[in-house]
């Protein structure tokens, strides 16, 4: 990709690699696993209803978690591209954690919920949150002891998809950092990108289930690569 001239207006789009080097597992770690759980009897709907219990212990052991890391390179790096960037630009991230947020991502949209936040299945407000859930707090908008984790689980719709997808459309590069490209819709960005005649770029430890969609595919660590690329864009 050496015809970075023409581009103005960029898409990012992160997943659990980026935030890999700080200390956060991803997905499918190793084992296959998240945190040592099988996806579904965490991150479903039906696993909720099944055992409300240990999914909400699970969610608020991750939301623990966030106060003894820290952002990385990666999220330092997207924050001053975002900052110094004067086209459009819009950073995606499926990432739960708020590390994005903590480097100073401003135009920054979580796709699958966040830790951070709890939802209410009485009045379906989203209020936010950084203490636990499993012992039954009341909600503060409405008083109903019916909080959820604010997390998009398997088979519910992501968050924002109206913007994203009017970002897609009238972006010229798209980059895709730190993902599988296991989970629809994420997984797909590429290819509604690449229709709408942006140049795309995968960044990424291994490569992805879809690294054969991509103008081109760099393999390495995020840490290395993202502020090189970045460092490359001025
Ligand atoms: P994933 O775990 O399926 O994939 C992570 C990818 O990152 C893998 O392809 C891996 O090779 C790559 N990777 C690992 N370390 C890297 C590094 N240092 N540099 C570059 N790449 C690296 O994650 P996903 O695709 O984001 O899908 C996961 C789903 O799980 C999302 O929906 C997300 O909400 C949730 N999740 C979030 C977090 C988080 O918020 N940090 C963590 C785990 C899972
Ligand atoms: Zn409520």
């Amino acid at each position: 990709m050496g015809q970075m001239d023409n581009i103005r207006n960029i898409v990012i789009l992160t997943g659990a690699g980026v935030s890999a080097e700080s200390g956060v597992a991803t997905f499918r770690g190793p084992d296959g696993l998240w945190e040592g759980h099988r996806v579904e009897d965490v991150a479903t709907p039906e696993a909720f209803m099944r055992d409300p219990h240990l999914v909400q212990k699970f969610y608020d052991e991750r939301r623990a978690k966030l106060k003894t890391v820290q952002p990385n390179a990666v999220h330092m790096a997207l924050a001053r591209l975002d900052a110094e960037w004067k086209g459009e630009f819009l950073l995606v991230t499926q990432n739960v954690d708020d590390l994005h947020d903590r480097a100073g991502s401003q135009r920054l949209l979580h796709m699958h919920g966040e830790l951070n936040s709890a939802l209410c299945l009485a009045c379906d407000i989203r209020s936010a949150w950084n203490g636990t859930l499993a012992d039954g707090p009341p909600c503060p908008a409405c008083g109903a002891q019916a909080l959820r984790p604010d997390i998009v689980w398997f088979g519910e719709m992501p968050y924002h998809m109206e913007r994203i997808e009017a970002a897609l459309a009238a972006c010229d590069l798209f980059v895709s950092i730190g993902t599988s490209g296991a989970v629809y819709p994420a997984a797909g960005f590429v290819q509604t990108a690449r229709a709408c005649g942006a140049q795309t770029l995968e960044i990424n430890l291994d490569p992805s289930e879809g690294s054969h969609l991509f103008d081109e595919s760099r393999q390495g660590e995020a840490g290395t690569l993202v502020p090189e690329w970045v460092e490359s864009l001025f």
